[in-house]
């Protein structure tokens, strides 16, 4: 509906875009929906008790407002046990429908580091009971996220290390180049499923190695020729 010819007028103040920024630039790239691969790295799939073979990628979202880059963590409520996840982030200039593989990473402006927080009780429980995994996944903060770098830049990378370490200590660790579902395979097939669109970001699935976090721990995660994203549970 267009204001301006109606006379409408929003009832409370519309919400803000969520937007990630553009490292070293000025510039912000609005966010409009935030995919999530699940189990695109074999030895998290087998981690989590599933089989690794190939198996149809499949998706949930967490809600745009759910990204922080304050660089804290709020420790959310009605979970005893929040798992970090360290996931490469692609971020969408253009989407469609039905995109063909050869034409995926057109779509695609940048990539960023990102941290699909995770409240794992709740997740298993909703898992246990057939439920959606809302609760589990699309939290408020739970999704950390670094400034983006353009693909403009720095190309579109497919191998390179990423890493998690806590408090110093090394806890995941993985290659680009172990993603079951790669990135222009992620983006042709979830336009077979939904309409892909500018402002459209996905986080690409986790590597091994996910585990519990505490009030007061810093996280350091990594992405080779991608950045850093650092974040304190607080
Ligand atoms: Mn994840």
């Amino acid at each position: 509906m267009n204001l301006q010819t109606t006379g409408a007028q929003y009832v409370v103040a519309p919400p803000a875009i969520a937007t990630l920024p553009v490292a070293g630039t000025t510039g912000l790239f609005p966010v409009r929906r935030v995919y999530c691969v699940g189990r695109n790295y074999a030895a998290h799939a087998v981690e989590m008790g599933h089989d690794p073979d190939k198996e149809p990628p499949f998706f949930f979202q967490k809600n745009p407002d759910n990204i922080v880059t304050s660089g804290e963590f709020p420790y959310p409520p009605a979970s005893s046990d929040v798992h970090h996840e360290i996931e490469m982030v692609v971020a969408l200039k253009s989407g469609g429908k039905d995109i063909p593989l050869e034409r995926a990473l057109d779509c695609v402006y940048g990539y960023g580091v990102g941290l699909d927080m995770t409240r794992r009780d709740l997740q298993g429980k909703a898992k246990d009971m057939g439920r959606p995994w809302e609760v589990g996944k699309a939290f408020e903060a739970s999704a950390p996220c670094s400034p983006l770098v353009p693909a403009s830049t720095i190309g579109h990378p497919t191998e390179g290390e990423v890493w998690l370490d806590v408090n110093g200590q090394r806890r995941q660790s993985g290659n680009l180049n172990q993603l079951i579902w790669k990135v222009p395979e992620m983006i042709s097939y979830l336009s077979g499923l939904f309409t892909l669109s500018p402002g459209d970001i996905i986080m690409s699935g986790t590597p091994a190695g996910v585990g519990p976090v505490q009030r007061g721990d810093r996280l350091h995660g990594h992405v080779d020729g991608v950045g850093d994203l650092e974040v304190r549970v607080v």
